[in-house]
């Protein structure tokens, strides 16, 4: 199974989704969709996803989750109100977030138990900083941020540098393998697969996805119009020369 992730962060309003829709057309039974609008747009995407049959194996989910099941916690959203609107996914730890909530190893666990109680499942992001990759140190801050995982199970993870995501700079082919390579490594019988995000583009997935250890993407920018984003996503129709890129 391959999967094509779409992080729409803080863009789109009801009628772009709308729109977005109206054109939507990719479906693949090996690849996996699934959307990440911001919470505010949970419902209408489950709405439209509803309207619409054949897009019936889309899977959506939110952007984060607070670390608290219910209480007097004004702004936050918990797993429960997430899982209640019909969501099924919860990204934790985009470096986005870890940035701007200066999330610890001790957040990002209790995000991901409240997520797992709720019956939630996690798309857990990891990557490096530019100073971090120049300094030679990539590998032990993957290594330190896979540290939450612990024993879990069944969720997907996604790679991306930092410096790649919304940059139009990505790492080449054999930076990317390593870090796929020790994560595989590392989690590979306990993840459902390993993505790579970060200025994902329509001229750039074909390559990308010939990686190996790439089992699908996350997509920002370019997941923002159904146009792009599905084409990025045809990419995984290829037949790759390694028969290890088709599981
Ligand atoms: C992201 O925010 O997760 C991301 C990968 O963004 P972009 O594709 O725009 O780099």
């Amino acid at each position: 199974m391959k999967y094509l992730c779409a992080n729409w962060k803080m863009a789109m309003t009801q009628s772009g989704i709308d729109e977005f829709f109206s054109r939507f057309s990719f479906s693949k039974p090996d690849v996996q969709t699934i959307l990440f609008p911001s919470y505010v747009h949970l419902s209408h995407v489950h709405h439209q996803i509803q309207a619409q049959p054949s897009q019936g194996s889309l899977q959506w989910g939110a952007q984060d989750c607070s670390t608290e099941k219910s209480g007097a916690f004004t702004g936050e959203i918990s797993a429960a109100q997430i899982q209640d609107l019909g969501a099924t996914w919860v990204m934790i730890g985009h470096s986005e977030r870890r940035q701007r909530t200066a999330e610890t190893a001790q957040t990002l666990s209790a995000k991901w138990d409240r997520a797992t109680e709720a019956g939630l499942n996690v798309l857990f992001c990891v990557g490096e900083s530019l100073e971090q990759r120049k300094a030679g140190q990539t590998l032990a801050v993957i290594e330190s941020q896979i540290a939450v995982v612990g024993s879990r199970t069944s969720f997907l993870l996604a790679y991306e540098p930092v410096w790649s995501i919304g940059t139009g700079l990505v790492p080449c082919e054999k930076e990317i393998e390593e870090v796929h390579l020790f994560l595989k490594k590392r989690l590979g019988s306990q993840t459902l697969g390993i993505l790579y995000g970060g200025s994902v583009k329509t001229d750039n997935a074909n390559a990308l996805a010939a990686i190996n250890g790439v089992d699908g993407f996350l997509v920002g920018g370019a997941s923002l119009t159904a146009a792009s984003f599905q084409e990025v996503g045809s990419v995984f129709n290829l037949t790759y020369p390694d028969p290890s890129f088709n599981r």
